[in-house]
Formats: C-alpha cells, structure tokens, sequence
C-alpha cells in the first residue's frame, strides 16, 4: 500500500484521519457489503453513495491506528454489514458509524464486532474500524528524498 495520507473529504476540513503505508499492518484493504449509504468524495464534491455492494474499506484493526476519528451511534441497528475474506463472507455486527472528529460529518465508515479469528487476528481491541475508502480525500506526499 503506497503512502497516502487519508483526510476529510470536506474542503473547509480536511482533518488528517490516518496515514497508510507498507509499514503499517494494523491497515489492510477488504471488499464490504451492505451498511448505510456513506459519504462519497468525488471531484471536489461530497455526496452519498449510489450502492452498498462491493465497496472497499480500508480494515483498521486497532482505533490508535487513526490520528483523528469520531464515532457516533448508528441510525439504523438493522443494517447488515458483511465483509469479504478468501471468498468467504464474515459478518461485522455495526457498533458505530465512523465520523471526523473536527467537523462531525458522516458516515465515513463503519466501526463493528467480529470474530476476531476469522480475521486471523484475535488480539486487538473490541471493535474493529472500516474506513470507506471513497469517503475520504486522499494525500499522496511527494516521495521523499531520505537515502
Ligand atoms: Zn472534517
């Protein structure tokens, strides 16, 4: 995963959510299915999402992964939410809707239970976060020149 710093989708924002890189394994990228209509960003514009199938999240195992993230209860306890690993579907149980912590707006994503073991991943805290990648505004730095 390149280095990419994942912001705020909006303009008058822009608050710093969380950084991906190769280094940071607490981040994976998984396909979901169902939810709630999140928030998505496209050229320059904020709106919701169209469709609830076959989106991507980015899978954070651990909430001090993120810089900066709100959460607030979910509408809708009902939604079902489902993720997709080696072609086996895990169901996430929706806990929180993933918010900017600056300026509140959402859902950005997802924060749920799962069987941790079916994450090949059974430390960790409770809840496991689901970042829609679309939602948010994407910073690709210019590649530093460390040697
Ligand atoms: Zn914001």
């Amino acid at each position: 995963m390149p280095t990419t710093i994942l912001r705020c989708p909006f303009s008058s924002c822009r608050s710093r959510i969380i950084k991906t890189d190769d280094e940071n394994t607490n981040i994976k990228t998984v396909t979901g299915n169902g939810g709630p209509r999140l928030l998505h960003f496209s050229d320059g514009e904020v709106s919701l999402n169209s469709s609830t199938k076959n989106l991507k999240f980015y899978q954070v195992n651990d909430m001090w992964t993120f810089d900066n993230i709100g959460v607030s209860r979910p509408t809708s306890m009902d939604d079902e939410f489902s993720i997709t690993i080696d072609n086996g579907s895990v169901p996430v149980h929706i806990e929180r809707y993933l918010t900017c912590a600056d300026c509140d707006k959402g859902p950005l994503g997802i924060a749920g239970s799962v069987n941790r073991e079916a994450l090949e991943d059974p430390s960790g805290s409770k809840l496991v976060y689901y970042l829609y990648t679309d939602s948010v505004f994407q910073e690709v730095p210019p590649t530093s020149i460390d040697t």
